[in-house]
């Protein structure tokens, strides 16, 4: 099976061979015709299964033959960071075709997007919130749109943006095709998708098992030495790109922070940055100035990067559908990774749920001697390093982002490395 069996315009086959695809995968076997014959979707597809292929094909073949300079096509997307990826995806698949797509989100000026829409792109990418906001100034309508698209609909769900999708499928005409993919079907979904499909064909592949091409390993470990444990795994494993997911917002930077002054590259993307601040993390990450991510769920949702070697839980998820999503940022397309999670005692019963999802065992990994038989320091005051109040941690970097650390605390947290070296 090849590309060229569904016979797409060449410029479009153009297209696919400048990203380098040759073999469809899974998801575009199942999708593709039935989208190229007109049929809505309802798509369950894993994360890095290659479902924004399987939907922008065929969508650039249908928008080669009709009208240019309108709003014919619109995906909605829950966070700007997968919008902006399948607008990209979008600009290399099309980039031979004259068809244009435009990104709309907010935290980010209006004037561009207003600028993109009017100089008469085809194809929308859009988060609800900005999208809404245009559509009410009367920026432009959806009176054109042919096919609608809803990308990781289940967490859309999850964001609270379900209101504003039935708005916006409400300013779309009756007669479109509409595509929903989500990673799982919670019931509201699943009421939404038989609202607004019509005779779908449901598409399924795999979607609550994480790739097979991922390995999974579990550190059982108390939180004090998490920090310690990372630090260790980071120096003696070898480890190209690796993406480590934190509960909170401020874990996140905290530990960014942390891992930054003991000599490794490390950055941060949490909701709490702005958006030009996001992108220069993601660019960073992507273009490997820095071999560490850390980050929250929510900002981590749609990252595309390739060639993610390990995902690493330094806290656990809540549900077994979120170690999916987190896991399946590595192993990508075929790919071979590693997922680490670090759980302690309190974490059992998420593990529990994780392996029955799994359909196996994680593989118990012992924890390195060095760690075991690390003393994490007594806190001192709020600057405990080890804190585990987050509100501790903010405070400490933001004093160390303005200050210098005392010397008292700087030979402290060098007591952390113990002995593990530093690494760029
Ligand atoms: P997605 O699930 O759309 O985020 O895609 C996951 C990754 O797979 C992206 O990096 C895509 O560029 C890549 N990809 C998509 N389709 C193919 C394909 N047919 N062959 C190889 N890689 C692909």
């Amino acid at each position: 099976m090849s590309f060229t069996d569904y016979k797409l315009h060449s410029t479009i086959t153009a297209g696919i061979t400048s990203c380098g695809y040759t073999t469809p995968t899974p998801i575009q076997k199942e999708a593709i015709p039935s989208i190229l014959e007109g049929r809505d979707i309802l798509g369950l597809a894993q994360t890095g299964t290659g479902k924004t292929a399987a939907f922008v094909l065929p969508l650039l073949q249908r928008l080669l033959a009709g009208p240019r300079k309108k709003v014919r096509a619109l995906i909605v997307a829950p966070t700007r960071e997968l919008a902006e990826q399948i607008h990209k995806n979008i600009g290399q698949m099309a980039q031979h075709t004259g068809l244009r797509s435009v990104v709309l989100y907010g935290g980010v000026g209006k004037q561009p997007q207003i600028k993109g829409i009017r100089s008469g792109a085809e194809i929308v990418v859009a988060c609800p919130g900005r999208l809404l906001d245009l559509l009410n100034e009367k920026v432009f309508n959806l009176r054109a749109v042919e096919v609608l698209v809803l990308d990781e609909a289940d967490h859309m769900f999850d964001k609270g943006f379900l209101p504003d999708i039935r708005r916006i499928i409400k300013q779309s005409p009756r007669k479109r095709q509409t595509l929903v993919f989500s990673a799982t079907m919670p019931k509201e979904i699943r009421h939404l998708a038989e609202d607004i499909l019509h005779n779908p064909i449901t598409v399924q592949i795999n979607h609550t098992l994480p790739a097979p091409s991922i390995s999974h390993l579990l550190y059982q470990i108390s939180k004090t030495k998490k920090t310690a444990l990372l630090k260790n795994l980071l120096t003696e494993k070898e480890m190209a790109s690796t993406l480590v997911f934190t509960r909170t917002k401020h874990k996140a930077k905290s530990l960014a922070l942390q891992l930054q002054k003991s000599g490794f590259s490390a950055t941060a993307i949490q909701g709490n940055l702005c958006q030009s601040k996001r992108q220069l993390a993601m660019d960073g990450f992507r273009n490997g100035t820095f071999k560490i991510l850390v980050a929250t769920d929510i900002a981590a949702r749609g990252i595309d990067v390739s060639g993610i070697s390990h995902v690493i839980n330094y806290d656990m998820p809540d549900t077994a559908e979120t170690y999916t999503h987190r896991t399946g940022r590595t192993g990508r397309a075929s790919r071979s990774g590693q997922a680490f999670s670090f759980a302690d005692h309190e974490d059992s019963k998420m593990i529990a749920l994780i392996e029955r999802n799994l359909g196996k065992q994680m593989a118990r990994e012992a924890v390195p001697e060095a760690v075991n038989n690390f003393k994490p320091t007594k806190p001192v005051g709020n600057r405990n390093t080890f804190s585990k109040n987050s509100k501790n941690d903010t405070t400490r970097s933001k004093k160390s982002a303005s200050a210098p650390r005392p010397k008292k605390q700087r030979s402290k947290a060098s007591s952390f490395d113990f002995g593990l070296g530093r690494r760029d």
